[in-house]
């Protein structure tokens, strides 16, 4: 049994990391783990470090580092997004690939966990530019990729067209079409239906399910929304639209725009359709404008932070009002911050079971692209409904058993669930 071991290779001083390595070691001590199947998961399975040329369009040669690390193949393939941005360090990505792992076991998809992610400005190159670094990339981390293998997909920075590159370069090595190496694949080149708003429509499945086990009726619920991208803008119009919640306050990078009587998210939609980089700015609606600090301590009864990690901190976290907060964003709390929201006794869903509906959808990607046989909107709604509300109550019924709070059930399940598979393989005890 487990004093958490140490790995020296992996003391960081990335907060994400640290982080993470934290949430395992409270989970490895609480579950008694074996020290070295806790000693295989404080690690990465996989790590590929290249260095990526280009020549420009101005024939001028260009480097770019990136990373593609698996951290868990214990389950499954591995699985996870890969991000262009010049903040990517190999550290974040570990502790990346690690989440994904959770994520993947939390609501028991039979995937594995990786990241990957290339330090550079996309804004600063030109789509040529882009293709010809994604398909340079792709090839050299080609040899660790497979469907059965590493399966990545979209993530900052990166889209459906990224991902279509990387599908053409890899099927082109292997010499057939293999819809089945990336997902977040457009819908012509074997993406699924529903993958774009998958994320938002698995927090808006959290937020109901909690407020379900709470007693509460959606259409009496206010919502605070931080972040109106891909998941907030699509968590916020499935709560309003499909469940009668309140959405009180929105924001982004540009803004935050509150009216405690509900915002017209018709209107604020049309805006945002047509406004430059497709921003809030500018909405000239029946709103106050805040600061996105402003719109975390609102009075409200749902936070969902969207937008980016480290929001909720020390500084904030005993000002929040929200009795609920869901986790949209990867990493929106730090571990400090969410010791005094635990303190105080505020629900929290966290990332790697709130924001799991987009790993949700590509696992359903992944499994019509294997069978070349594809779903309609509806069987993935229906689907995506069943996978996310059976993590939602699993982890539910290990937090009332154990006597825990939600985020450290959801842990715990999960790194159960990648320990036992670690076990049953005999990783360790084959001697082989
Ligand atoms: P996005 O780029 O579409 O949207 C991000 C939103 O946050 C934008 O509205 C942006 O303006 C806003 N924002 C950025 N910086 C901000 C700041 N400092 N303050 C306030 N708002 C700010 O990204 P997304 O895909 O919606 O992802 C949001 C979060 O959800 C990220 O943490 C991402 O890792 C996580 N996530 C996304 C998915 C997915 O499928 N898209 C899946 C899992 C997790």
């Amino acid at each position: 049994m487990a004093t958490p071991t140490k790995d020296p290779s992996l003391e960081t001083t990335n907060s994400m990391l640290a982080t993470t390595l934290a949430l395992f070691d409270t989970a490895f001590e609480r579950l008694q783990l074996d020290e070295g199947i806790a000693a295989i998961m404080r690690q990465t399975e996989v790590e590929m470090s290249v260095t990526v040329p280009i020549t420009g369009d101005d024939g001028r040669i260009m480097t770019f580092k990136g990373y593609r690390i698996q951290h868990s193949s214990a389950r499954g393939p591995s699985k996870g997004g890969i991000r262009y941005h010049p903040d990517v360090d190999i550290d974040e990505v570990r502790a990346l690939a690690m989440l994904m792992t959770l994520k993947c076991a939390g609501v028991n998809i039979p995937f594995g966990g990786a990241k990957g992610g290339i330090c550079v400005n996309p804004a600063q190159l030109s789509q040529h530019e882009l293709e010809r670094l994604t398909r340079r990339f792709a090839k050299m981390i080609a040899p660790i990729l497979g469907g059965k293998r590493d399966i990545p997909a979209p993530d900052m920075n990166t889209n459906e067209q990224t991902m279509a590159w990387f599908m053409d370069e890899i099927s082109s090595i292997q010499g057939y079409y293999s819809p089945e190496i990336t997902t977040g694949k457009p819908v012509i080149l074997g993406g699924s239906e529903g993958r774009t708003e998958a994320t938002g429509r698995g927090v808006a499945i959290a937020t109901i399910e909690l407020l379900r086990k709470l007693g509460r009726d959606p259409k009496e619920t206010r919502v605070v929304v931080q972040g109106y991208g891909n998941v907030g803008y699509y968590a916020a119009n499935i709560l309003a639209t499909e469940h009668g919640c309140t959405i009180i306050a929105v924001s982004d990078v540009s803004d935050a725009i509150y009216n405690p009587r509900g915002l017209d998210l018709a209107a604020i939609n049309a805006h945002v359709a047509h406004s430059p980089g497709h921003l809030l700015k500018g909405y000239a609606g029946d709103v106050d404008h805040i600061t996105n600090a402003e719109l975390l301590t609102l009075e409200t009864d749902v936070l969902i932070p969207a937008a980016i990690e480290n929001q909720i901190t020390v500084k904030n976290a005993d000002q929040i009002k929200a009795g609920i907060i869901v986790e949209g964003a990867n990493g929106p709390t730090t571990f400090e911050g969410d010791a005094i929201l635990r303190e105080r006794g505020i629900h929290v869903v966290p990332d790697i079971l709130a924001n799991a509906g987009g790993v949700i959808v590509s696992y359903f990607e992944w499994v019509q692209d294997l069978q070349f046989y594809f779903w309609d909107i509806d069987e993935v709604r229906t689907q995506l409904y069943k996978k996310m509300s059976r993590g939602f109550e699993q982890a539910w019924a290990v937090a009332i058993e154990r006597g825990l709070d939600f985020r450290s059930a959801v842990y715990l399940l999960a790194v159960q669930r990648v320990a036992d598979a670690i076990q049953k393989r005999g990783f360790v005890s084959s001697g082989s």
